[in-house]
């Protein structure tokens, strides 16, 4: 598009961010024929490895834009985890039994994910998306929003529009223009990450080792790779490969790489909660509203289910003419709630993954083995890490429907 047309189009929602939030969001605005501007530095998807669990509620979502099948078909369907000490299997977790067709936690790399949303955005009608290009300030007034953007080649231009989105993520410093920023609670242990060709012979498994010399979590990725996740312990090796190396060999007594490491990093995960969702027309979404440990895997689906309820309020506002002030009261407070849910559980998820020592350790696995003991402790557990019992799931199952039809794995 060139830049005269782009200048013409005058969008109704600007959002800031192609992360998976801010892309989502624009996807679900413009099918419902929003004039939407989306604008994100990168000129590429991340490669980098971050969120690689897609839960069933944002599968169904997905499936709203008719995306289920396709990410369904482009990752893992992960049916069964597996819990260990450092001697015997606790239990397993079977997430067969949640509801069709999304029975399975996907395992899908963030960048594969963000990659089939940009290919989506660039075909939809109502959708401007500007790669390559900074939104380096904003400014609101009580008719909507000023963007200023500076493009690659160094351009800049301002942009008006009557409700701004902000999804630049965690890092992102625009949210400090509407208000003091919260501060983020760092929760203490720090963990190692890495993804390898594939050694072990666990299949679509996940496994995950609670043992007192720490933790480890093993998950499979397409590709014929593994993710691994380990707590980092003192006397660790500094090194994030050599530290998984050992901590795979000590606790399967394998190596879990049949090659080199594909990225590996360190994260020291951190919790953080905005004072407010919105300010005027802006608001604010994803990641740039809250922060959880990644531990338990649920940022970036409590991020995607904002998006969606954002969509609704931002629908209801310019298409039906609701109150935008009611609406987005609304979209705070139950979006607030989720993520309190959400990083309670992330806080028990950081408990579990973090204790060591002989005696706790035994506590934990007497724990672990009650819960997955008995059929219905483990289907609702299952409900639980599949995120199906956070208060916004349960109207996705009458709601939305998947046409999609399941083919045998
Ligand atoms: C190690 C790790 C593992 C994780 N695992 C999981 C998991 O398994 N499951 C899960 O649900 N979550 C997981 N998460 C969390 C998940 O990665 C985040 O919640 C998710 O990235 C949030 O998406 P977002 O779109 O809000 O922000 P981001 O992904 O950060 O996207 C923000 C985008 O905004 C762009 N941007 C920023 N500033 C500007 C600007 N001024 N102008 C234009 N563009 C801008 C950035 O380039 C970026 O593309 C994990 C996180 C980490 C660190």
């Amino acid at each position: 598009m060139g830049p005269d047309l782009l200048r013409d189009f005058a969008p109704e929602v600007c959002v800031v961010g192609a992360g998976p939030v801010g892309s989502f969001l624009a996807l679900r605005l413009g099918a419902a024929g929003l004039r939407t501007h989306l604008i994100e530095r990168r000129a590429q998807p991340p490669a980098r490895s971050m969120a690689i669990g897609v839960m069933p509620p944002t599968l169904r979502r997905m499936a709203a834009l008719g995306l289920d099948a396709e990410l369904s078909l482009a990752g893992i369907r992960v049916r069964r985890a597996v819990a260990h000490d450092e001697r015997q299997v606790l239990g397993f977790l079977d997430f067969s039994s949640l509801p069709p067709p999304h029975n399975y936690v996907l395992s899908l790399p963030q960048g594969a994910l963000v990659s089939a949303l940009w290919r989506r955005l660039r075909g939809e009608p109502s959708v401007v998306f500007e790669t390559d290009c900074t939104v380096e300030d904003i400014a609101l007034d009580r008719w909507g929003a000023a963007v200023r953007k500076i493009a690659s080649d160094g351009t800049a231009r301002l942009l008006r529009c009557q409700f701004l989105a902000l999804c630049d993520g965690a890092r992102g410093r625009l949210r400090t223009r509407l208000g003091p920023d919260s501060f983020a609670r760092p929760y203490g242990p720090r963990f190692v990450m890495g993804d390898a060709p594939d050694a072990a012979d666990w299949g679509d498994e996940a496994h995950l080792f609670f043992t007192p010399f720490g933790s480890l979590e093993s998950f499979p990725l397409p590709d014929g790779r593994r993710r691994w996740v380990a707590l980092m312990r003192p006397g660790d090796p500094e090194a994030p490969a050599a530290a998984l190396d050992e901590r795979i060999r000590r606790l399967t007594g394998a190596p879990g790489r049949a090659g080199d490491w594909i990225g590996t990093s360190r994260f020291a995960p951190e919790r953080r909660l905005a004072p407010r969702y919105f300010h005027g027309r802006a608001i604010l979404c994803g990641d740039a509203a809250h922060v959880m440990s990644p531990i338990g895997g649920q940022g970036m689906n409590t991020g995607l289910g904002d998006a969606a309820r954002l969509a609704e309020a931002l629908i209801a506002i310019l298409r039906a003419g609701a109150d935008a002030e009611t609406e987005l009261r609304r979209y705070q407070r139950e979006r607030r709630r989720v993520f309190l849910r959400a990083a309670a559980r992330a806080a028990r998820g950081m408990w579990l993954g973090t204790r060591t020592g002989r005696g706790a350790s035994a506590l934990r696995s007497a724990l672990i083995r009650f819960l997955l003991g008995a059929p219905a402790r483990q289907s609702s557990l299952a409900r639980y890490f599949s995120m199906w019992s956070l208060p916004d799931a349960a109207p996705l199952l009458e709601r939305d429907s998947s046409p999609w039809k399941e083919a045998p794995a």
